[in-house]
């Protein structure tokens, strides 16, 4: 396929998903068993197009990479299961490892937690002609810190800083922080994927029927659907609140991986393709070099 007609299919992938500023955003709107005008009997067209998308991205990035200047920073967020380490892995799989960073983000250490929030974030932020993968990012922090409250008690905040207007103020620092990172040529995409409580629990419990994915599961995990509610709410206001022409979230639907996969590659090659991605053109003077070191070697 014509790189025009993959860069025009993925908009329509990946448009329909998009938040921007501006939007009321509502997450119940977005319906986690949605895969557009694809039906279940069209998944082997869905990972052909995926494969394609694939390759695509691959060209892509090698342009980036050879040019130079962008990074490129790919935000995942979502509740356990939902299937970011398998989007990862599949939209990525063409790439070359060499101009790509993967960084997943636990809870914060002793040393995150002696210094801000956004510290341990930045130390990783992608190189210039990279992408950078956070696997789970600076947004826990208005998010598993907001739903349990013991986690921003452990943040050694001076307490006349900790007031209810905490999370709108987490709020404006990573618009702002994200505005700065846009400025500086480092372009924000961010993806939450959006599994649905039902289809989180088929998975747990094939996590623990099947002994290859046994590892997988931690009881942990479970014990967090107890507030799921509380996070949901969570998301919803922290998309809308983060939600910016620049950096915008991607709401993924999630419940078929397939279709979160093509997604995600979708919205990554439309990013790129935006970038207007070119080899850098070589000078009169390198075209010199490379014609004398033509005729050295041909010399011998
Ligand atoms: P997996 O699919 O392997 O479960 P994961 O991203 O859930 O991947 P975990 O090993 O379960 O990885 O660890 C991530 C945990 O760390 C999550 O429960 C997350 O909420 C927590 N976490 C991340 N950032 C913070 C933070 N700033 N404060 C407290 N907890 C955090
Ligand atoms: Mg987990």
């Amino acid at each position: 396929m014509k790189t025009k007609k993959i860069i025009h299919a993925a908009g329509k992938f990946a448009e329909p998903f998009r938040v921007e500023k501006g939007k009321r955003f509502r997450l119940k709107d977005v319906d986690p068993g949605d895969t557009l005008e694809f039906k279940d009997a069209d998944k082997p067209r869905a990972k052909e197009a995926l494969a394609v998308g694939v390759q695509a991205l691959a060209e892509l990035q090698d342009r980036l990479y050879a040019q130079d200047k962008w990074a490129v920073l790919l935000i995942f967020q979502a509740m356990d299961a939902a299937g970011k380490d398998g989007a990862i892995k599949h939209v990525m799989s063409g790439i070359n490892p060499q101009g790509c960073q993967v960084f997943s983000f636990k809870a914060p250490s002793a040393e995150d937690l002696d210094h801000d929030y956004l510290w341990r974030c930045m130390k990783v932020l992608p190189n210039r002609g990279h992408i950078g993968i956070f696997n789970r990012s600076y947004y826990e922090e208005t998010l598993v810190v907001r739903v349990h409250p013991e986690f921003l008690a452990k943040q050694k905040l001076p307490s006349e800083l900790v007031t209810k207007k905490i999370w709108k103020e987490r709020f404006e620092d990573i618009r702002n922080f994200e505005q700065y990172l846009t400025r500086n040529g480092v372009v924000v995409r961010k993806f939450f994927l959006h599994v649905s409580k039902k289809e989180q629990k088929r998975r747990f419990l094939e996590r623990i029927d099947n002994a290859e994915k046994n590892w997988k599961f931690s009881a942990n995990d479970a014990a967090e659907r107890e507030h799921w509610d509380d996070y949901m709410e969570a998301y919803e206001e922290m998309i809308q609140s983060t939600a910016s022409e620049e950096a915008p979230w991607y709401v993924v639907p999630a419940d078929n991986k397939w279709f979160t996969r093509l997604v995600v590659a979708a919205a990554v090659i439309e990013t790129l393709a935006s970038l207007g991605l070119n080899y850098p053109e070589v000078g009169e003077a390198k075209i010199k070099e490379l014609a004398a070191a033509k005729r050295a070697l041909l010399k011998k």
